[in-house]
């Protein structure tokens, strides 16, 4: 990728040499993978940082141990992700990288303006066996100086209790959770008497693909009466958070480097083309990663934020590259089927279902059912739009057809998947 200012471009290659030249020699991963390549260790331009090949997701939990670079002796916390590939993947965090995760953690959430006089209210549970979420937003809180208060897993009345006696300022959770809270209270806490300044969300995407608020995002916004933004993050490496004008994740380029490349060339790919997100990140002792691909599909925003800031960030997550399928030569994230659904507005019902076609190929089928009582004809125009519509968004004819409307695929339910995978495993 092109990176405009000279001093800027030489500081990245710099950090890029400081990690490179450190996971050589002490990650048996990187030793090997660069032994592979003749790399001498050193490089002189992005061009040659990008002939790095790319490391999988799978490389990590099928060599974890290999990529760890210090001795026991060292760790002073192990964190882990379980993911979907089965096999946990841990990470020992020296004290070093406990100290940098807090540093960094409170310079994103400066991002979207924490204050010392902020009370926040953490959803997301603190304790959770060996997980990282939930204790990095108590450790920002704590560096900024904001009052945390970890009400995680309890019920509604509790969460009332605690609203109204702190009267938290900034809400932190999952989006899905954090609209379930505020349906459970809406009859039992009034907009005048509290009203939370932001949301605060990660794990979920809230964003369609021009940053805009999605179906979610917007349903957690009318129900607190406040601005919700979005985090991205991973136990491998967490990019950043937005600022209070919704426009992507601000990257912390002293953290981390986010490139976004081509799933199937693997090449880097400019702004706004969507692709792999790969991440190096510059400030992990414990287990450090260069060019690593944890299979989340995003792209690029390079132009100036609202804010000020100047930093490329990263936009929603569309999906997983182990999610996304080829239909008749093009590539469909169901995620973003899911999407276009979840914003016609004349879908009361849906099932997205993925399958083998006659010809053994992968294909993609909506099933829906219409809001309101319409006639025949009223019907046939509806489905006729939607599958022009569908056709124009996707670039090919995507099957629909009309079912009797069932509770389990109402709409409104936001949490739960519509997708069912029927493909023949081969
Ligand atoms: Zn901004």
């Amino acid at each position: 990728m092109k990176i405009g200012h000279k001093a800027l471009y030489k500081d990245l290659i710099k950090k890029i040499n400081r990690i490179t030249a450190y996971s050589k020699s002490n990650s048996l991963y990187y030793k090997k993978l660069f032994r592979g390549i003749n790399f001498p260790g050193k490089v002189a331009s992005l061009d040659e940082f990008e002939s790095i090949p790319i490391t999988f997701r799978k490389d990590l939990a099928e060599r974890n141990e290999e990529f760890i670079a210090v001795p026991k002796d060292m760790w002073a916390d192990i964190v882990t992700t379980t993911g979907t590939s089965g096999r946990p993947i841990f990470f020992p965090f020296t004290k070093r990288d406990v100290i940098n995760n807090s540093y960094f953690i409170a310079k994103k959430f400066s991002v979207f303006g924490l204050r010392k006089d902020d009370v926040a209210y953490i959803t997301a549970p603190v304790e959770r066996s060996m997980w990282i979420g939930g204790l990095s937003v108590w450790l920002g809180c704590l560096k900024i100086g904001a009052c945390s208060l970890r009400a995680g897993n309890v019920g509604a009345d509790k969460h009332l209790e605690f609203i109204k006696r702190f009267n938290p300022t900034i809400i932190f959770g999952l989006p899905s959770f954090i609209l379930r809270l505020g349906e459970e209270l809406r009859s039992r806490i009034s907009r005048r008497t509290y009203k939370p300044r932001l949301i605060v969300t990660f794990g979920e995407n809230i964003m369609q693909k021009d940053l805009s608020r999605n179906i979610l995002g917007k349903s957690v916004e009318k129900i607190w009466g406040a601005k919700i933004i979005s985090g991205y993050g991973s136990t491998e490496a967490s990019p950043g958070f937005e600022c209070i004008f919704q426009s992507g994740h601000h990257i912390l380029p002293e953290m981390v480097y986010v490139e976004i490349v081509d799933p199937d060339t693997l090449k880097v790919l400019g702004p706004g083309k969507e692709g792999l997100v790969v991440i190096t990140h510059f400030g992990r002792e414990g287990l450090p990663l260069i060019r690593y691909a944890n299979g989340d599909i995003s792209f690029l925003v390079t132009r100036k934020c609202k804010c000020g800031r100047v930093a490329p960030r990263l936009g929603p997550i569309l999906g997983r590259i182990d999610e996304k399928i080829k239909v008749k030569g093009v590539n469909i994230l169901p995620n973003e089927l899911e999407g276009f659904v979840l914003n016609t507005p004349f879908i009361r019902h849906y099932l997205i279902e993925l399958f083998t076609d006659r010809n053994l190929c992968d294909n993609i089928k909506l099933y829906i059912s219409f809001k309101g009582k319409l006639s025949g004809a009223e019907k046939m125009n509806k489905m006729n739009y939607l599958r022009d519509k569908l056709r124009e968004t996707f670039g090919i004819r995507i099957a629909t057809e009309e079912i009797a409307g069932h509770r389990a695929l109402e709409k409104t339910n936001i949490k739960e998947r519509r997708i069912i995978d029927k493909r023949a495993k081969r």
